[in-house]
């Protein structure tokens, strides 16, 4: 048997992890080729890799590190419960103590009648139960026929088959059979690459009003709920104008249309608040949680449904479940994560401080020459590069080129921000200092004047 550890030298670690790893939404042979950068430990906000560098996580993991990396309390809170009860399932008339307290904190800090919740191991999964949830209530309501649920282009909600069809990621449709019968997408509220010479505000209402478009297209009877994130984040963290989900909740609501809300990313703390939906004053019937729920830790995700919903549902057998629904030891964690996110007033400092004073730094990048726009809500923000601020133009370079090539720069800054096409984003832990996020500006400043340079040796602009 190979023997491996953190002091293989990395060149095996990475001719190993060529051989046998196959990466997630990576092309493997070209990755093989370059060599996978191995991280080894983290604490806080940094990352420590095979080679002894200090690395300034600014993606917090994949969205997911809310409350920073190497906390204690978290080990302790799994390794307690491992050691009482380390599985039990949550099927057949049976519970647990860890899934009952989350269940009822989960409750009590979601808004409004949100008091339901069913658990998952992913994001993905959670979307999946959604899809299905949504089409039983309408069915136990005696409406089978209103099963068409309405998304977006660009949406992301995961990549199992259900929620991959539920996004709008036109490449991940284009392999294998996707999207799934009864699945709707409208254009998406993102001013900035598609806005043209409309108003933010025109714009944001304009997109809005495809959702009441498709569902007079479709037929009210026909379509059962509409998905979304209150901000989406593998999208490009695209804010949407301040006129579009006021007008997106009118619709629902005179329709009769129940709205998802993906709270994936924007859940726990990520926009200023507990959840999206609350900094974007929407109220939905469900909200699909994961990633910070944990703060990653552990794979947990989940819905977290209102009282009519969780009624209709709970009148019948809803034939649908996960073996790590409620996990006892995931949800220990995240009952732990919950308390320290609460306790140590992290999700109120993003609110009324870091955040305020990362926005004023974040959208001071737009002196850069390359910056156009740098939008940020609490901390998820992004910025587009442009060859021209004033008519918010793309490169001639296809479109990925510019925002890859500023990513490398980033990478070779000790900074890990990730580019979506040409914009690029930071989610950092919530928990970053001031000193930090000067440090976190600093890095990006200079990636940027690289990537200026290269762009101009390379005859890119
Ligand atoms: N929904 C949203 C909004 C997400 O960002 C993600 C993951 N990036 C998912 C769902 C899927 O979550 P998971 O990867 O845990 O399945």
């Amino acid at each position: 048997m190979t023997l491996i550890s953190t002091n293989t030298p990395t060149a095996e670690l990475q001719a190993l992890d060529a051989a046998h790893h196959m990466h997630p939404f990576t092309h493997n042979a070209e990755l093989g080729e370059k060599g996978v950068r191995i991280i080894t430990r983290a604490d806080g906000v940094w990352l420590n890799d095979s080679d002894g560098n200090r690395i300034l996580d600014a993606m917090a993991g994949l969205w997911c590190v809310n409350i920073g990396y190497g906390r204690k309390e978290l080990v302790d809170a799994a390794a307690r419960q491992m050691q009482e009860l380390p599985f039990y399932n949550t099927f057949f008339q049976t519970s647990h103590v860890p899934a009952i307290a989350l269940a009822a904190r989960l409750a009590e800090l979601a808004p409004g009648d949100l008091n339901h919740v069913f658990f998952a191991g992913s994001g993905s999964e959670a979307n999946d139960t959604n899809l299905r949830m949504v089409r039983a209530y309408w069915q136990e309501k005696g409406q089978p026929n209103k099963n068409v649920i309405i998304s977006r282009w660009n949406a992301y909600h995961g990549s199992s088959v259900g929620s991959g069809s539920l996004g709008g990621m036109k490449g991940m449709h284009a392999q294998g059979g996707m999207p799934i019968p009864d699945i709707h997408h409208i254009e998406q509220p993102h001013w900035w690459a598609e806005g043209g010479d409309m108003s933010p505000e025109d714009f944001g209402l304009a997109r809005a009003q495809e959702l009441e478009k498709a569902i007079l297209e479709l037929g009210a009877d026909r379509v059962a709920a509409f998905i979304a994130e209150p901000v989406q984040g593998a999208g490009g963290v695209i804010i949407p104008p301040a006129t579009y989900w006021p007008e997106i909740q009118r619709i629902c609501d005179e329709y009769n249309i129940l709205l998802i809300a993906d709270e994936v990313i924007c859940g726990f703390g990520r926009t200023g608040n507990w959840f999206g939906s609350q900094t974007m004053g929407i109220k939905p019937h469900i909200m699909t949680i994961a990633k910070g729920l944990s703060s990653g830790y552990l794979p947990i995700g989940g819905s977290i449904v209102c009282d009519e919903v969780a009624e209709v549902i709970g009148n019948t057998e809803f034939n649908h479940g996960y073996t790590y629904s409620g996990h006892p030891v995931a949800c220990a964690v995240a009952l732990e994560n919950l308390r320290l996110l609460d306790e140590e007033g992290i999700v109120t400092r993003v609110r009324e401080d870091t955040g305020p004073y990362l926005k004023e730094k974040f959208e001071g990048l737009t002196s850069h020459p390359l910056v156009g726009e740098a939008k940020i809500v609490g901390m998820m923000g992004s910025i587009a590069l442009t060859p021209d601020k004033a008519s918010r133009a793309k490169f001639e370079a296809d479109e990925g080129t510019v925002g890859f090539i500023c990513r490398e720069r980033c990478f070779a800054n000790n900074l890990i921000m990730r580019h979506v096409g040409d914009r690029m984003i930071i989610s950092p832990p919530l928990v970053i200092s001031k000193p930090e996020i000067d440090m976190l500006i600093e890095r990006a400043w200079k990636s940027l004047d690289e990537c200026h340079a290269a762009l101009k040796e390379k005859g890119l602009m």
